[in-house]
């Protein structure tokens, strides 16, 4: 291979075998996304390398064929995982229909066509430009998770790739005398040599950030979620709270706090065990997140206690969620976990403008009190009409 091209081009396989090889190195054990993201450099660098052997062979002979079209095949899967692993950390399903059927159909048509030199470069060149516009796309689009600035650096080196690579298709497919082969000394090979050499190195700084920043916000997730239940931890319920009540009291909306312990819950441990205990706890938190609205905060406050803030709630709308939590109790309990278990609750309502959530959790503890002191299974409110019982079940058998 005698020109610059070839050695631009043998330089930049170069990098992204070493990258394909390094970054399952460095990233250790990771998950679906950047698995996909690393199957999806693995398989670029073998696309060029089957591309840079495609031109040691013959030309036009059936291994120029083979490797050509295998090299089409890898860019393009590998630019579709690509997508893929994006969108999950872009917290989207990876449903990248066009860009997946881009990979499919470009090395099909291409090999098909492979004797016909304009077709070939203008269909691979056009589709693969295609493929990397709706990955810039998509990566564009509003994340549904905060991420960082890592989806620019991708966007702008994969528009600039896009922008050689349809160069290229539009030479060979209406210029080709002037557009030979893809390692001919031609300017739009140069800038394609040089941009493809840059933006591999941007593109792996991207998908280290995004890898980067993933890790980091589970991280700041299992900070604030409670490990055995995986609601809030209190923690984390308090501070949720506090922003909650601030703008309940700016814009004057009710606001109510439930305060839940389960009943007799010594005694369960006690006598079927401790694990029999925990599977009760993460029963009553996923009923909580079941039973609660969209913005409602849930966390566990201590051992068997939970708590429920109700932001838009008044006192029916906070009764109203004990009483469904209390039959999908009764009933879950039966059905998962083979023995009985209630709770007594005590609500209470935001009153003045100096509410704090503090004294909020003192008035529904207060409230809560006076539920088990009466008998517990029963929820007390507490509200600007005085205490009031709403709600009572038959108690627990344990
Ligand atoms: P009451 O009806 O008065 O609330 O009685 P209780 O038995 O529920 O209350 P008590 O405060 O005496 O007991 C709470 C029990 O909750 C004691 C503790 O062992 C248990 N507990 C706290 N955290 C966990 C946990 O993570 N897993 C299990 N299995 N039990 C826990
Ligand atoms: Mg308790
Ligand atoms: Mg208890």
């Amino acid at each position: 291979m005698p020109n610059d091209i070839a050695f631009l081009l043998l330089a930049l396989t170069v990098s992204l075998v070493t990258m394909a090889a390094a970054l399952p190195a460095v990233m250790g054990n990771v998950n679906a996304a950047a698995r996909r993201a690393q199957a999806g450099v693995g398989l670029q660098a073998l696309g060029w390398v089957l591309l840079l052997l495609s031109g040691w062979v013959e030309s036009g002979a059936w291994q120029d064929r083979l490797f050509s079209s295998l090299s089409m095949a890898c860019l393009a899967g590998g630019l579709a995982l690509l997508a893929g692993a994006f969108d999950l950390w872009c917290g989207r399903p990876a449903l990248d229909r066009i860009p997946t059927l881009i990979a499919v159909v470009l090395p099909v048509g291409y090999a098909l066509g492979f004797s016909n030199y304009p077709f070939r470069v203008g269909w691979a060149n056009g589709l693969l430009a295609l493929q990397m516009a709706m990955v810039a796309a998509s990566l564009a689009r509003t994340p549904a998770v905060p991420v960082g600035r890592w989806r620019w650096l991708l966007v702008v080196s994969l528009l600039a790739q896009m922008v050689v690579t349809a160069w290229r298709g539009l030479l060979g497919a209406f210029f080709t005398e002037s557009y030979p082969s893809f390692l001919s000394p031609h300017p739009v090979n140069y800038a394609f040599a040089v941009v493809a050499n840059a933006t591999s190195v941007l593109s792996l700084v991207g998908i280290l950030l995004a890898h980067r920043d993933e890790a980091a916000l589970a991280l700041e997730r299992l900070a604030s979620l409670d490990g055995l239940t995986g609601v809030f931890n209190r923690r984390a319920w308090l501070a949720k709270a506090n922003v909650e009540l601030a703008v309940s009291v700016r814009y004057d909306h009710p606001l109510a706090v439930v305060m839940i312990d389960l009943d007799h819950f010594k005694q369960i441990n006690d006598k079927l065990g401790h694990e029999a205990g925990d599977r009760a706890l993460r029963l009553v938190a996923s009923l909580l997140l079941a039973t609660a609205r969209t913005g409602d905060v849930v966390g566990r406050y201590g051992g068997e206690e939970f708590c429920v803030l109700m932001n838009h709630a008044d006192s029916a709308a906070a009764n109203a969620f004990d009483r469904r939590l209390r039959e999908r109790l009764t009933d879950a309990a039966s059905r998962e976990l083979g023995f009985a278990l209630s709770y007594s609750a005590g609500i209470a309502m935001r009153t003045a403008f100096d509410d704090s959530v503090q004294a909020m959790l003192a008035r529904a503890d207060a409230t809560l009190y006076r539920a088990k002191a009466q008998g517990r299974a029963r929820t007390f409110t507490l509200d600007e009409t005085g205490l009031r019982l709403h709600a009572m079940e038959t108690p627990s058998a344990c």
